[in-house]
């Protein structure tokens, strides 16, 4: 089972993980969007950085995923501030109360995550956007819970499709966000957003082996 050690952790990583992938994620959204998505995610990650150490020795899972949800909202702004804010606001209300998630926790975790993005950008499967790695995460994720998979291969299996599904997205033309402005030009460019999900949730697999 995985608690606040793993919760801090994942953050910590993803934090690393978005500034080791900066220029990475500013190229794909210079391609189809304003080159800002490297610069978003990486300032908003730093900025929760910078906060975890003040959490309390007895935080949940919920109270680091609240803190990440607050810090995203209020420092990265754009499209992917209030998405991914609301998802770990989601998230957090999710497993809220539970020192340790099992995985039906996860699995309800992501699920949370992904429905506070669809609530918030209304994007659809096959939009080229986030939720192309975050809905193939949350179907993985359930199947192997179904299957009996331990944590560490439900993330696994989540980390395993968001890729897929940020690769997928490649030869689409996008219907939400900036690079819906582009039409056609906007195929055979991965959607950023969607890369930055996949190198989420592998942060998160990542730190629960
Ligand atoms: P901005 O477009 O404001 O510069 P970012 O560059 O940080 O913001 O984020 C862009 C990403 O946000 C896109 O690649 C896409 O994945 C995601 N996105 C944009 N609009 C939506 C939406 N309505 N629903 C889901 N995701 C979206
Ligand atoms: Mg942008
Ligand atoms: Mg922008």
């Amino acid at each position: 089972n995985l608690g606040a050690t793993w919760a801090k952790a994942w953050i910590r990583t993803s934090a690393d993980v978005m500034s080791e992938h900066r220029v990475e994620l500013i190229n794909l959204d210079r391609e189809i969007g304003d080159g800002d998505h490297g610069e978003n995610m990486d300032r908003g990650f730093q900025a929760v950085l910078g906060k975890l150490d003040d959490l309390p020795a007895d935080a949940a899972p919920g109270d680091v995923f609240k803190l990440v949800a607050t810090t995203l909202i209020s420092t990265v702004g754009g499209a992917a501030g209030p998405l991914y804010g609301t998802a770990f606001l989601k998230a957090a209300v999710a497993v809220a109360g539970a020192l340790e998630l099992d995985g039906a926790a996860l699995v309800a975790l992501l699920t949370a995550a992904r429905d506070g993005i669809v609530l918030r950008g209304k994007a659809e499967l096959g939009d080229k956007t986030m939720v192309d790695a975050w809905t193939p995460a949350v179907d993985a994720a359930a199947a192997a819970h179904e299957a009996g998979a331990n944590d560490l291969d439900i993330l696994i299996a989540a980390a395993n499709a968001a890729e897929a599904g940020a690769v997928a997205t490649e030869p689409w033309v996008a219907r939400k966000g900036r690079a819906s402005y582009l039409g056609e030009r906007a195929i055979g460019h991965r959607d950023p957003g969607a890369q930055s999900s996949a190198l989420l949730l592998r942060a998160a697999a990542d730190t629960a082996a």
